[in-house]
């Protein structure tokens, strides 16, 4: 299922444990942390639920080129930020014995 590949984009990979897409780009200026996040937008009530401090919450832009950057969410962003899609670090969900469709 390869979409359009616009050459130049951000590498999007899948997170080889479960598949779901991802984006992997190492963020910070001083220690560059090498961050794997959802490209799912969260909705502003599951930003509620993960402003947790083991789990980061990232704003992802796309520049005019189309490329994706991962920005620290450093103090609070609104849920319905304009600048960019909230995300946050993947986590693998637990396994689903079946899924339903
Ligand atoms: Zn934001
Ligand atoms: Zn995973």
């Amino acid at each position: 299922m390869a979409g359009r590949a616009r050459g130049g984009a951000a590498p999007q990979q899948r997170c080889p444990s479960c598949g779901s897409p991802v984006i992997n780009e190492l963020v910070g200026q001083w220690a560059a942390l090498n961050v794997i996040a959802d490209l799912t937008p969260l909705t502003p009530e599951q930003q509620e639920q993960l402003r947790e401090p083991n789990r980061l919450i990232w704003c992802l832009r796309t520049n005019s080129l189309g490329h994706k950057r991962l920005f620290w969410v450093e103090s609070w962003h609104p849920p319905d930020c304009r600048t960019g899609a909230h995300v946050a670090d993947h986590l693998c969900p637990p396994a689903a014995p079946t899924t339903l469709f």
